[in-house]
């Protein structure tokens, strides 16, 4: 199952619309809900949050380190999964009578 389709299942499930705002980390347009790269610490570079990434000489790099953002999305994915989980296990809990 790939993380489009979790995304899918889980914003169709829960009804929540996913809209976009400017990112408070890196200004771009982002989906509510999801996980920056600038927005947690680096874990190549170790710069904190909200810093650019370091080349070894000290430089600011422009493009965020690939194990930074592959970080972001892996939080993504489980934050998706979780919702998937609790919304399964609410159904399944659910002993109360239709009410429809
Ligand atoms: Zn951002
Ligand atoms: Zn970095």
């Amino acid at each position: 199952m790939s993380g489009e389709e979790l995304e899918r299942q889980a914003s169709g499930e829960t009804g929540y619309v996913r809209r976009r705002e400017a990112c408070p980390w890196c200004g771009g347009l982002a989906l509510v809900g999801t996980t920056c790269p600038k927005g947690i610490e680096c874990p190549r570079c170790g710069v904190p949050a909200g810093d650019s990434c370091r080349r070894p000489s000290g430089h600011r790099a422009d493009v965020l380190h690939a194990a930074r953002v592959a970080l972001a999305e892996e939080r993504d994915r489980r934050a998706a999964l979780e919702a998937l989980d609790r919304l399964s296990g609410a159904a399944d809990d659910d002993t109360a009578p239709d009410a429809l």
